[in-house]
């Protein structure tokens, strides 16, 4: 497994049982504080625990610190959790001052739902674990003794408001997350990427940076690329599509809607429905907003006869797709409701197929190196035995030429057996990042289905009509997702092919802007995305703004400099590389930006 950390939700693990065990000694703690609390759920979550309680006050960072105290005094007692099996008389008789953990008793004994407020499908036993006194409605598994949880290990991070079994008709509590690991040290390794995390976090940098927002009078899910991060991504889209011109694809443009028959043929109004928008009207007619590009560029295909001469064809279009998602999923560039794909169609004979297959996935790899992106995870999905189209030797096939390829290129694959969506097997490549996070990129799918539905043809050498092999791949995977995943990556700090700004001039004094204005010129002649800082701020606060806008050099310009001809150069990483001549100034920047630095 190349992923860095995995999720530690198995109920059975060690460290969800301490996990679990620290949220009831925080709910301890916060009664031992606050008598009068009512508590309601505690559950272990991936990396840590919450609990919910309802409060006579607000929290505040002060109590969170006391509370964590007064957990680690807790813990020097060494109490054992003990489970006991009751009935929900008892129960009610035991949690008769908590009003939700009454409601979930009802819940238990209905067997409907159990103590987290998690559906059930049938009526569970009721039990109960003590520790130190402390009595929780639980059915656990809890670890032995306290003296397994390290004192040093724990932290609380934060309190959120939270509605009553997530009703917003329900009281407001106040949720307070915690972690726990099983030593100091993975405590602080998991503090620093959540605080690595949080400084990469790709809503704050694309504001800081200028790059992107998202207003609600346009509406939600929808980017507005501002000129900083248009800048970017036409700077990617350039070298895409000049890379796909040279690797033997055919770019075509689509329009953004499409009459209903066309979505009833391609049967995306029948399994795809909820992810469209409601239909408008042109002339009586129902259009709908494109939610994929295949079927348009299925019509290209079908708009001649193609010989097996002809194949392969690879159609490729930067095409912009609408997609419902729920408001409470969307997410900065990451989950939107409208996104352009860097999408194409491979369109090819049975025997090119494997070939192909090799191609697409060589070229993805090849293009994303280009954005420094190295680290990859790969999943094949494969047939599910129930629910396909097609035929089985055909899944075979591809599926084989899908395995064969991950290997040839040397990626390392987890395979999802029956995972496959109906029409066909794929490989999905996701990145790892810099702080072993993975992010969905690159997919390549076959697809048994819209082919059959279109009756796609070509001639073959024996002069019959065949059915060709139907590939989609995204490889970027939509340019908004790419953007919020490499602004997280290189926590803004784009390589210097990308920066929207390459190199700022930071004249000294007034009397140097002249000299600055000139000189940003020249660099401007020679390709290089160079500004001048005008405004009358000290140098020192200059310099600071150009790093905080993670702009690669920064060049100071004094008396000695503007006399010589030359610049002081300074890195964003606050490297000092002296005075020197514009000309090998130039000289580095273009080696900077062929090493892809
Ligand atoms: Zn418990
Ligand atoms: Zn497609």
């Amino acid at each position: 497994m190349s992923a860095a950390h995995k999720s530690e939700i198995d109920e059975q693990s060690q460290l969800y049982r301490i996990r679990h065990s620290t949220a009831h000694v925080m709910a301890e703690a916060v009664l031992q504080l606050f008598p009068q609390t009512k508590i309601a759920i505690g559950p272990a979550i991936e990396d840590g625990f919450y609990y919910d309680f309802d409060l006579p006050r607000a929290l505040t960072p002060e109590d969170l610190a006391a509370i964590e105290d007064c957990m680690r005094s807790i813990l020097r007692s060494e109490a054992i959790f003990t489970k006991k099996t009751i009935s929900a008389a008892e129960a009610r008789e035991l949690f008769s001052e908590q009003p939700y953990k009454l409601e979930l008793i009802d819940g238990l004994e209905r067997g409907t739902v159990d103590e987290h407020g998690n559906p059930l499908s049938e009526p569970p036993e009721i039990s109960i674990y003590e520790s130190d006194g402390f009595i929780d409605l639980c059915r656990g598994p809890h670890i032995d003794n306290m003296s397994q949880i390290n004192p040093q290990a724990i932290k609380l991070i934060n309190v959120a408001g939270a509605y009553w079994r997530g009703d917003e008709t329900r009281p407001m509590l106040q949720r307070i997350y915690g972690t726990v690991w099983n030593t100091p040290e993975e405590l602080a390794a998991y503090l620093w990427r959540l605080e690595e995390a949080r400084r990469r976090d790709h809503r704050k940098l694309g504001k800081d940076l200028e790059l992107f927002s998202i207003h609600p009078d346009v509406g939600a899910g929808l980017i507005l690329w501002h000129p900083k991060g248009a800048l970017v991504r036409h700077l990617t889209e350039e070298y895409c599509k000049n890379e796909h011109l040279k690797h033997g694809y055919d770019m075509v443009y689509s329009p953004h809607i499409g009459r209903a028959g066309l979505w009833e043929t391609s049967g995306h109004l029948t399994w795809y429905k909820e992810n469209m928008y409601a239909p408008m009207l042109i002339d009586d007619e129902a259009y709908y907003a494109k939610p994929m590009n295949c079927p348009f560029h299925i019509q290209i295909f079908r708009s001649k006869t193609r010989s097996y001469r002809d194949l392969p064809i690879r159609m490729a279009e930067w095409g912009t797709v609408y997609r419902y998602e729920r408001s409470g999923v969307l997410h900065g560039l990451l989950r939107v409701r409208g996104f352009t794909q860097d999408d194409a169609h491979i369109f090819c004979r049975p025997d090119q197929m494997p070939e192909e297959i090799d191609r697409a996935l060589n070229f993805c790899l090849h293009i994303l190196n280009h954005f420094g992106l190295n680290n990859f995870h790969a999943y094949l999905s494969t047939r599910d035995s129930d629910k396909f189209t097609g035929e089985i030797p055909e899944w075979e096939r591809a599926t084989d030429a899908l395995r064969q390829a991950l290997e040839r290129a040397g990626l390392d694959y987890d395979l999802d057996e029956g995972g496959a969506a109906f029409y066909g097997p794929k490989i999905d490549l996701k990145m790892v990042d810099a702080l072993g996070r993975e992010w969905q990129l690159s997919t390549i799918q076959f697809d048994f289905n819209l082919s059959e539905r279109f009756g796609l043809e070509y001639i073959g050498e024996d002069g019959q009509p065949h059915r060709p092999f139907m590939v989609h791949r995204a490889l970027l995977g939509s340019m908004e997702r790419f953007m919020g995943v490499l602004i997280e990556h290189y926590a803004g700090a784009f390589p210097v092919w990308l920066a929207p700004v390459q190199a700022v001039l930071i004249p000294i004094a007034d009397r140097h802007l002249a000299y600055a204005q000139t000189t940003a010129e020249q660099l401007k002649q020679a390709g290089i995305r160079a500004e001048v800082d005008q405004r009358p701020e000290r140098m020192q606060a200059k310099i600071r703004d150009a790093q905080n806008l993670k702009i690669p050099y920064m060049l100071i310009i004094g008396d000695k400099e503007a006399a010589a001809g030359q610049i002081a150069l300074r890195s964003r990483s606050g490297e000092d590389s002296g005075v020197l001549p514009l000309a090998d100034f130039m000289t580095r920047v273009k080696k900077d930006i062929e090493d892809l630095v």
